[in-house]
């Protein structure tokens, strides 16, 4: 079957062909491939076609994919059963692997994805301190439950739509624009003592790739601190894939919760949500604050998830992780300036933003004010030409350490050649 009739058949049977908007390929006008095998940082579509991967699961790939330490675990977790609905000791080695690897958690449960662990995460600082109000910055994106649509970033920037959403659920969520000291201390001065939490991307992943300034962290930190609003670090994307710390331990903050998905899983469905110790044990059974989960904990997800844990620790892991990351985005950098096209590009440990305007961008609105129809060509040249970036200028781009220096420096010559097309045109 080829890509067009399978997405033919998809759109049949599943709306949009896609079980998650972006796959769909509409923010870059195209048609999807459909995925048969990915091996190392490769993608192997159904007609054959093989693609540098530079999207890595959005994030949740790593170590490489079917990488062979982690195949042979979840064989041999497979053969054991694969849900059983009560506790495994396999969770708790989970449980204590990322307490250890992330010094603010304390004490950490398990779900399914990162948009279960923001929603139980919301509910927590909610039900912790007895206020109504979670503030939020726009272009972050914290998964798709209805509070957290509001100003939010990834497919839902590029849509602006949130219908579904009740005005009474919304109106509860408070924005301000990322980096925006001004109204940061504006929206603490109006409704700090009404703010259960904030919720942030230490490095905002779903508007590109946006750093935080640091006197944005100072003072996120410290007006929740003086309102007593608790800090939530939303690290799903960031978490193992920045630093072996997350971006909480680049930054030097300890938050109140924290909130892990992707490289978590390492590619299976889970996530998690995490702090200290006398906020999590308001959870139930212990405390009133209902959260469950039917397939929390799967085995074979916590075998996968350590089996990614164990590898992202060996010695040097993250120092060639961002030296790679380095090396394609100097690259690019370099190559687009010799053919004069308007582009910049930034990284951090294995997360890499590219973008076709003069600056980095630092909020939502100069993110999509880069240009749209010049990083569309550049999608569509790249993909053509065996490279998977990701198919919306509003997300970033990610690395796994099988992508070698060969890999990189092939995706170089292969943008310039694009850069030297759009220059000419
Ligand atoms: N939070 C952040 C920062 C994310 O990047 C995402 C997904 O991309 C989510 C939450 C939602 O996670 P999931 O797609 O697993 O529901």
């Amino acid at each position: 079957m080829s890509n067009f009739e399978a997405f033919k058949l998809a759109k049949r049977y599943i709306p949009g062909g896609v079980n998650s908007p972006v796959r769909s390929f509409s923010h870059v006008d195209g048609l999807p491939f459909f995925t048969g095998k990915a091996k190392k940082c490769f993608l192997y579509d159904i007609e054959d076609n093989k693609y540098i991967d530079y999207v890595c699961s959005w994030g949740a790939n790593i170590v490489g994919h079917a990488n062979h330490s982690v195949n042979q675990r979840l064989s041999g977790a497979i053969k054991k059963g694969y849900s059983f609905g009560t506790p495994t000791t396999l969770e708790t080695t989970l449980a204590e692997t990322i307490c250890a690897l992330i010094p603010s958690i304390e004490k950490v449960r398990l779900v399914n994805s990162g948009t279960e662990a923001v929603m139980a995460a919301i509910r927590l600082a909610r039900g912790y301190t007895k206020r109504p109000y979670i503030l939020k910055f726009s272009g972050c994106y914290h998964g798709h439950s209805d509070s957290m649509l509001v100003s939010a970033g990834s497919g839902v920037a590029a849509a602006d739509n949130y219908s579904g959403v009740l005005e009474d659920i919304a109106k509860n969520t408070l924005v301000v624009d990322y980096n925006q000291t001004d109204g940061l201390s504006k929206i603490f001065r109006n409704y700090g003592e009404n703010i259960a939490g904030v919720i942030f991307e230490p490095f905002a992943g779903n508007m590109n790739l946006i750093f935080p300034t640091k006197n944005f962290i100072e003072q996120l930190v410290s007006l929740s601190k003086q309102y007593g609003a608790l800090l939530i670090c939303d690290e799903v994307m960031t978490g193992f894939r920045v630093a072996l710390g997350g971006g909480q331990s680049v930054l030097g903050i300890t938050p109140d919760i924290t909130i892990l998905g992707k490289v978590v899983g390492g590619g299976m469905p889970l996530a998690a949500f995490g702090g200290k110790a006398k906020i999590m044990n308001q959870l139930s059974p212990l405390g009133l604050v209902y959260q469950a989960g039917t397939l929390s904990g799967n085995p074979i997800a916590v075998t996968c998830g350590l089996a990614n844990l164990d590898i992202i620790q060996s010695e040097g892991f993250y120092d060639r992780l961002s030296s790679l990351t380095r090396r394609l985005t100097d690259g690019l950098i370099s190559s687009s300036q010799k053919h004069g096209i308007k582009f910049c590009a930034n990284y951090i440990g294995g997360l890499f933003g590219i973008h076709f305007q003069d600056e980095l961008p630092n909020n939502l609105k100069q993110a999509q004010s880069a240009n749209r129809e010049v990083f569309n060509n550049f999608f569509h040249f790249m993909l053509r030409h065996g490279v998977f970036f990701a198919p919306s200028m509003l997300e970033a781009g990610f690395i796994n350490i099988e992508h070698t220096e060969l890999i990189i420096d092939r995706t170089i010559r292969i943008a310039d050649k694009s850069f030297s097309r759009l220059a000419f045109n």
